[in-house]
């Protein structure tokens, strides 16, 4: 076990801030790695050392794995932390540093591969003992054996990529005439999204919850769960907003089913973060896929346990313990987090440009993670999330009191923002009440339309 000094960052925006104040507040240094459309973002300003590694496209800079494990030698960074999205999934680069010598900030390069193939996540969560969507045993590549798996399991099916992510790739088939011709586009635009065309089968739920388990693994068969969180709030099978806990889940059921999760990781000999996400109606949880890094999300469960996850990313990588047992975890009040995209918040187009006045919500049990300032100019290359808000409340009901109070003090001008998208929501009597599935968002919205 070595201590860690340095941490490469390999992100940008919010999380890279993140990941540079837990690191600080652990006495590590960190190194920015940046586009050059990005020399001027905060992560940039405040990390110890700043190294450009492309020009503004992803896959010149943050998915150019030579230059990144360049601008880690040169830094003499000894550990990389991936983020979420760009190389957090790619199990290949998790080799790649691991083999220069550098620690990875993540799970096991096998644990990456397995559940980023999502015929063999079904699999191996199978036989880890978590609950699936009934459907195909893996790959389905013949048009019969289609038929006769979704007659079995019943119409409506989903036919989905095995290398699918983002929310695409997935066809609704509602009966067997359209089988064959929703095989073939899902297989085809499957090729051209992911260079893969497999595709599986499962049963569509008509309107589940999304509700996820965060887990932690210490790569020695130790884990433990820190409760769920419900994102059904999707538009476009994108997380709009998130909770914790989920309004539907008792105690009881929530440790039952956190035990489900833990007892899989430690079987398995994870390592590090992870978030087993399963869609939940009429009681059942059927999981969907497992995704080997941090969430965007994870702040709601850090405000409710009161646990640094990423600080505990880092222990882990280091070769330390978690610094938590189950027993320590107590789960306590409610947090909500609005996703803050620079976008219309009627036609959701990007809107990217230079931010003339910043105003961040304060207050108690409020946060706010982002890279904005004042004068600065928010690329068009990337993500139109430009800043997380997350508020915490004693119960549910004062955890929405305050974050429509966050809400009216937050102060994005220059762009537009997504703001009255989330003022208007939280008037609504069903996400006041809690009363949402995965629908919700797109069937309001369509009604808004009209
Ligand atoms: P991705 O990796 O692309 O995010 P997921 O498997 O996590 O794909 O599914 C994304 C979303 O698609 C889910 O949150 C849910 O809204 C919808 N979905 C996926 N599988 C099903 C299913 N079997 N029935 C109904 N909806 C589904």
């Amino acid at each position: 076990m070595s201590d860690i000094k340095r941490i490469l960052i390999a992100n940008r925006g919010e999380i890279a801030l993140r990941i540079h104040r837990a690191a600080h507040e652990m006495g590590i240094e960190t190194v920015a790695v940046h586009s050059t459309a990005d020399a001027d973002a905060m992560h940039v300003r405040l990390a110890d050392h700043a190294i450009c590694i492309g020009p503004p496209s992803a896959t010149d800079s943050y998915l150019n794995i030579a230059n990144i494990i360049s601008a880690a030698e040169i830094a003499e960074a000894d550990a990389i932390h991936p983020g979420y999205g760009f190389l957090s999934e790619n199990a290949k680069f998790a080799e790649i540093v691991e083999a220069h010598d550098i620690k990875w900030i993540g799970p096991k390069p096998e644990h990456i591969r397995t559940m980023g193939d999502k015929v063999a996540a079904k699999k191996s969560a199978g036989d880890l003992g978590l609950p699936l969507v009934p459907g195909s045993a893996g790959a389905v590549s013949d048009v019969d054996e289609a038929r006769e798996i979704a007659e079995e399991i019943g119409y409506p099916v989903i036919i989905k990529a095995a290398s699918g992510g983002g929310g695409r790739g997935m066809k609704v088939c509602e009966s067997e005439d359209q089988l064959e011709t929703l095989m073939q586009q899902a297989g085809s635009e499957a090729k051209a999204a992911f260079g893969d065309a497999t595709v599986y089968i499962e049963k569509y739920l008509g309107n589940p919850r999304h509700i996820e388990f965060q887990v932690f693994g210490d790569g020695e068969g130790n884990a433990i769960h820190l409760g769920e969180r419900d994102c059904s709030l999707q538009r476009r099978h994108q997380k709009v907003l998130e909770e914790a806990p989920s309004p539907v889940i008792t105690h009881e059921e929530r440790m039952r089913m956190g035990e489900v999760c833990s007892k899989a990781m430690r079987d398995m000999g994870y390592r590090g973060a992870g978030t087993i996400e399963f869609l939940w109606e009429n009681g059942e949880f059927y999981f969907i896929e497992m995704n080997t890094r941090l969430q965007v999300e994870h702040p709601v469960t850090e405000a409710i346990t009161g646990v640094d996850l990423v600080r505990e990313q880092i222990r882990i990588a280091a070769g330390k313990s978690l610094s938590v047992t189950q027993d320590e975890i107590e789960f306590k009040g409610h947090a909500i987090e609005c996703r803050i995209n620079a976008e219309d918040p009627f036609t959701f187009a990007p809107s990217p440009g230079k931010v003339t006045h910043y105003h961040p919500a304060g207050g108690m049990h409020v946060r706010v993670d982002s890279g904005l300032y004042a004068g600065y100019s928010i690329p068009p290359y990337y993500d139109s999330m430009i800043a997380k808000l997350i508020v915490y409340g004693r119960d549910r009901d004062r955890c929405m009191m305050r974050l429509k109070r966050a809400l009216e003090e937050m102060v994005v001008e220059g762009v537009k923002t997504n703001i009255p998208l989330h003022q208007e929501l939280l008037l609504q009597e069903d996400v006041r009440t809690g009363d949402y599935t995965i629908k919700w968002l797109e069937n309001w919205l369509k009604e808004r339309e009209d």
